[in-house]
């Protein structure tokens, strides 16, 4: 099956089941100042879980184009690491907003499973939150499925939560067992970090809101929230283990070994290329433009390490861009507004990557430098402020370089580095050179400056930790 036909059939079964098809809301949530991004099919719903909005119907079913690349849910350090995780993906969910609940989602959901799909009962395995034995009842007693492919998790896993603050509840977790050839344990066994059992669908049984001190207040009415990762969902049905391989992804990592010149498309880089052109270019579709904070500087570090990867296989002209045709191939039809903005991500991919070519060379020379003379396993915090500062290299750049030769970097170092820089600013500031509150240092560089306002230290903050 292949992605398209994966999306239509999870539609139309839930339709069947009398749920309104919603079409995706933009990665940039509407008006949730909490939500760096959409990181779930639930965020448009929100409100209607909190029931401060009642909506025409009581059952929906969306495919969401979700970000993780920030905030409570970051996977942007997992990609190029697991065959599962990506910075953009498509979530496929269904929704019940007071009408059904954990026994029937439950049943849709092996339905459509074992039935639809046709998926062996013997592949899935079942987690439920340790402390829901409601759940656990209805799994081994209704659905009667084996006690050998089911375990009990706690709330680091089975407890779902949009962000910090929000709907939330507890889960349970259907995963696809991979087969023995691939490494990892079953969920809740001390090596199930590995990627033979992988997670596909989430059933999160809304039954709270956080408040900001933590408080769960019970939600108006329980309800179902539900999602599936359609990467992961097709890369079980195209017999394939690593997302990767799965259609939407070969034409793009196709392309990008094409413009790379390389031959071997397993290749990593080409992976973490490939991930990146579909976040940076949704996000700029949905109205966001690389810059030094919030969620521009947050497209702007995910751009500048797919072209570092670029970097990486040899790529000394702009080439990032160029993958947008083929993404709007493989993904225009789903999303009309990717195909309406094409010209305006080019332009913006385009913009940044000349922008960063200028430095990234120099920059890559003096850290090739540096790690060639360098003693022990730690790169100094005042070098990855320099490539921030001068080359324009997000902290998490160099990183992702220090991982691929076994070295970290004194973050600790780094934010030292910038506190002094931004002291230096304030006391410049204090002598009148600029007025009074944020400084404007674009005019004298154009790569990352210092002017770091609250929201981009928030964000470096996330993604340091
Ligand atoms: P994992 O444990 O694998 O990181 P998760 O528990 O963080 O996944 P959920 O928050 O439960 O994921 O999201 C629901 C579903 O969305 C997952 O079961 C998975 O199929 C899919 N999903 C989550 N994160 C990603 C990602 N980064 N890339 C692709 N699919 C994802
Ligand atoms: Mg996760
Ligand atoms: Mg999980
Ligand atoms: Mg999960």
């Amino acid at each position: 099956m292949t992605s398209a036909e994966l999306r239509k059939a999870f539609l139309d079964y839930f339709v069947k089941q009398n749920h309104t098809a919603v079409h995706t809301s933009p990665v940039v949530p509407g008006n949730d100042p909490t939500l760096l991004f959409t990181n779930a099919g639930m965020v448009q719903f929100k409100e209607t879980f909190l029931g401060q909005e009642t909506r025409d119907y009581t059952r929906a079913t969306s495919v969401q184009r979700c970000i993780r690349a920030g905030g409570k849910h970051n996977d942007l350090e997992n990609v190029g690491y697991t065959a599962r995780h990506h910075t953009f993906f498509e979530m496929l969910g269904n929704f019940s907003f007071g009408d059904y609940f954990k026994q029937e989602a439950i049943k849709f959901a092996w339905d459509f499973l074992t039935k639809e799909l046709g998926l062996p009962e013997e592949k899935l395995w079942v987690t439920v939150f340790e402390e829901d034995d409601e759940t656990a009842g209805i799994w081994l007693n209704e659905m009667g499925i084996s006690s050998e492919r089911f375990s009990r998790c706690g709330a680091k896993d089975n407890f779902w939560q949009m962000g910090d603050t929000g709907p939330c509840g507890p889960c349970t977790e259907i995963f696809y067992d991979h087969g023995e050839d691939v490494a990892g344990g079953p969920p809740g066994s001390p090596d199930e970090d590995g990627d033979r059992y992988i997670e596909i669908w989430n059933l999160v049984f809304m039954q709270f809101d956080r408040a900001a001190d933590g408080t769960l207040t019970p939600l108006p009415k329980p309800s179902v929230d539900t999602g599936m990762g359609l990467e992961r969902l097709a890369a079980v049905m195209q017999n394939v283990h690593n997302n990767y391989e799965i259609d939407l992804f070969q034409a793009i990592v196709k392309k990008a070994a094409e413009l790379t010149n390389q031959t071997d498309l397993t290749n990593n880089s080409l992976r973490v290329i490939a991930d990146h052109i579909r976040s940076c270019a949704f996000t700029i579709v949905d109205g966001v433009l690389p810059s030094n904070e919030g969620r521009g500087y947050v497209l702007r570090r995910i751009i500048r390490r797919a072209i570092r990867h670029g970097y990486k296989l040899g790529m000394n002209d702009v080439f990032f861009y160029k993958l947008v045709p083929v993404l709007v191939e493989q993904m225009g039809e789903a999303y009309p507004e990717l195909v309406k903005e094409q010209a305006n991500v080019e332009r913006a991919l385009k913009l940044e990557e000349e922008r960063f070519a200028e430095t990234l060379e120099n920059g890559m020379k003096l850290l090739e430098d540096y790690i060639t003379g360098m003693k022990g396993s730690v790169i100094e915090g005042e070098i990855a402020f320099k490539l921030y500062d001068t080359y324009g290299f997000p902290l998490d750049l160099t990183a992702d370089v220090a991982r691929e030769r076994e070295l970290t970097v004194d973050e600790a170092g780094f934010e030292k580095s910038m506190e002094a820089q931004r002291e230096r600013a304030r006391s410049a500031s204090n002598f009148g050179a600029q007025s009074a509150g944020k400084i404007d240092y674009a005019g004298e560089t154009q790569f990352v400056g210092y002017d770091r306002d609250e929201a981009e230290a928030k964000v470096m903050a996330i993604f340091v930790d």
